[in-house]
């Protein structure tokens, strides 16, 4: 069966006609047998490559211990992912979810419970999400516009507009530091440090949405240590447990706790397999691997025109992006698209230089 020719999904997305089947570091292989270089990872998910051995092992390992007891009960797991995300932050207390429309979800009910206000400021082009409460705050018209009315309290800002939205009932300023889903748009440091120092002025949270940023992407675990400015807290999801689903909200220790028992929940969040999965990619994300990404970053970059940061990177076609995502995957490569004009290059953060290479000239040979 083609993924054309499937009647028994409903049409939420638009696939490619291709069918994979097995995958190893950053290769797949279709139902044909034809290989592919990865350089989406499943969309900045796949940060350690298809089948690393470590997330791999561990899950395994989880799988054959025990799947789930519920947030009734505590797991190793759970606690062990929760100390070493927040021995990351420097501190932090975390809820755990299954994706990272729900980290975001999660984000904006502990800002409205921990300062008892309702209004969100997020940026113009951001994206949080596709569920309700995400999609609210999510800065692009187009994709609200269907759903409306949506919850109430979300106000969009330019960065340079942000003071002009922010004030004594801002429960939260929301940012990426790298705009993902929105065309791969990096924000400066000095807009962050101006948010930063806006939710100060005014008593609001500061939130970094890093579900498509963190966990090393950026070229350092977070990408605020990148740009230097610390958030009140901080969402993960895609590249936290290498492709099996979680998510996280990261509150700082230094910020109000919010939650109380019985205000936020989720069945599955904090899954035993996804959280051994993460322990072994947060261990995995060490200084050299960082290295590594923050290298590649500037092999594309002195080959193609791209923005964005570490292994987030985008660069705008003259044509139809999609018809330089369906070249590529003629040639064996994938990169995926963040716009009608704009390629997205997520590869996993352990591609090696060869294979970097190898995929740098047949997108030039495409474009
Ligand atoms: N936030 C950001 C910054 C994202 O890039 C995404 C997905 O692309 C989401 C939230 C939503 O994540 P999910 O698709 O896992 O719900």
């Amino acid at each position: 069966m083609t993924a054309t020719s499937c009647d028994t999904l409903l049409p939420t997305y638009a696939r490619l006609d291709v069918t994979f089947v097995d995958g190893e570091g950053a290769w797949l292989v279709d139902a044909a047998g034809k290989r592919y270089l990865d350089f989406v990872a499943g969309i900045a998910v796949v940060g350690l490559g298809h089948r690393h051995p470590a997330p791999l092992a561990a899950a395994q390992a989880q799988l054959e211990r025990l799947w789930h007891v519920s947030n009734l009960y505590w797991t190793e797991p759970m606690q062990e992912l929760a100390a070493s995300l927040s021995q990351r932050v420097g501190g932090a207390r975390a809820f755990f979810c299954n994706s990272g429309a729900e980290a975001v979800e999660a984000a904006l009910k502990w800002a409205r419970k921990a300062t008892g206000r309702s209004e969100i400021v997020a940026l113009e082009g951001s994206f949080h999400g596709r569920t309700l409460g995400a999609l609210s705050v999510t800065g692009q018209p187009g994709k609200r516009a269907p759903f409306e009315p949506l919850v109430p309290g979300a106000r969009f800002a330019a960065p340079d507009s942000l003071a002009d939205h922010v004030g004594g009932e801002t429960a939260a300023i929301l940012l990426e530091p790298v705009q993902g889903e929105g065309g791969v748009h990096p924000l400066s440091s000095d807009v962050l440090a101006h948010a930063r120092g806006l939710a100060d002025a005014h008593g609001a949270l500061l939130i970094f949405d890093e579900v498509q940023t963190g966990v090393g992407r950026s070229g350092s675990f977070f990408a605020w240590q990148e740009l230097g400015v610390k958030p009140d807290a901080v969402t993960l999801a895609k590249g936290l447990a290498n492709g099996l689903p979680l998510g996280a909200l990261l509150v700082s220790q230094d910020a109000p706790t919010g939650f109380a028992p019985g205000d936020h929940a989720s069945t599955f969040g904090g899954n035993p397999v996804a959280c051994a999965a993460a322990c072994a990619v947060v261990d995995a994300v060490d200084e050299t691997l960082l290295a590594h990404v923050r290298t590649l970053s500037s092999l594309f970059a002195s080959r193609l025109p791209v923005r964005g940061l570490g292994l987030l990177l985008a660069l705008d076609t003259d044509g139809a992006a999609g018809d330089v995502v369906a070249a590529a995957l003629e040639r064996g490569l994938l990169v995926g698209s963040a716009g009608p004009r704009t390629i997205r290059l997520t590869p996993p953060l352990t591609l090696t230089e060869d294979e970097a290479l190898h995929g740098l000239a047949t997108l030039e040979e495409v474009l």
